[in-house]
């Protein structure tokens, strides 16, 4: 029997790679990070020098460009064209350049047609803006993670300050803010609720309890699509 595909959307700051990754280790599936793969076609067009109004040259870049995940580590790295860019893409200034190349047509129709090959075997957590709405839209489970946007700025704030990156609370609430206008405010696949997707408001809970809730909603589909078939 096929497994299921999990998707997991919401702004950022809402907790969706810690989830994901978590609920991906639970189930025995593989997490995909869709944002890393728009990230590491951000990062290219710096390096390469393309123009981020320039969509053809975008398009081009994202089609020929080669992200890969190495889980192999423990800790998941992230390789552009075999190089390791998991610092690299987390950046704020590669942030708001991101939100900028993903309303990029031609990009996201590259990085969709990817990750659909890789997660239509089923056994995939993918995490994103448009999982639910566009790139799997029959995906067996879907969250809609959601938090206040002071929450989410706050906790990319101390996620940067982490990293050693020097940084300023209430410019990185109004960098997240800035982005999420971005990302639900474009044309080509914004980020939306699929009308079927279960919301989860992550704003004073803790990781554990959301996992949990997120387990059960995920073990009750399985057991319920299970006895379908009987
Ligand atoms: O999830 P993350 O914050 O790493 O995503 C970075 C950016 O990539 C988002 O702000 C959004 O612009 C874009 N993105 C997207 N569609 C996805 C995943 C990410 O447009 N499925």
């Amino acid at each position: 029997m096929r497994k299921p595909i999990i998707a997991i959307d919401g702004p950022s700051g809402v907790g969706k790679s810690t989830l994901s990754k978590l609920l991906a280790r639970e189930l025995g599936f593989v997490n995909l990070d869709t944002g890393a793969m728009y990230r590491a076609v951000a990062l290219a067009a710096v390096q390469h020098g393309v123009d981020p109004d320039d969509d053809a040259a975008l398009g081009r870049l994202a089609e020929t460009v080669v992200v890969d995940f190495d889980r192999d580590a423990g800790t998941e790295r992230v390789l552009l064209d075999g190089e390791d860019v998991s610092a690299a893409i987390r950046t704020p200034e590669i942030s708001l350049l991101t939100s900028k190349v993903s309303a990029c047509p031609a990009v996201r129709e590259a990085l969709v047609r990817r990750q659909r090959e890789l997660g239509i075997r089923g056994g995939f957590v993918l995490e994103g803006r448009d999982i639910g709405t566009v790139v799997f839209p029959d995906a067996e489970v879907k969250f809609f993670l959601v938090a206040s946007a002071a929450e989410r700025g706050r906790r990319r704030f101390l996620e940067l300050q982490a990293k050693g990156v020097a940084v300023d609370l209430a410019k990185t609430v109004a960098e997240v803010e800035a982005r999420d206008a971005a990302d639900s405010g474009r044309t080509h696949s914004p980020l939306r609720r699929a009308a079927d997707a279960v919301a989860i408001d992550t704003t004073a809970r803790g990781i554990d309890q959301v996992l949990a809730e997120m387990l059960q909603v995920v073990r009750s589909r399985q057991s319920a699509a299970n006895s379908g078939k009987e």
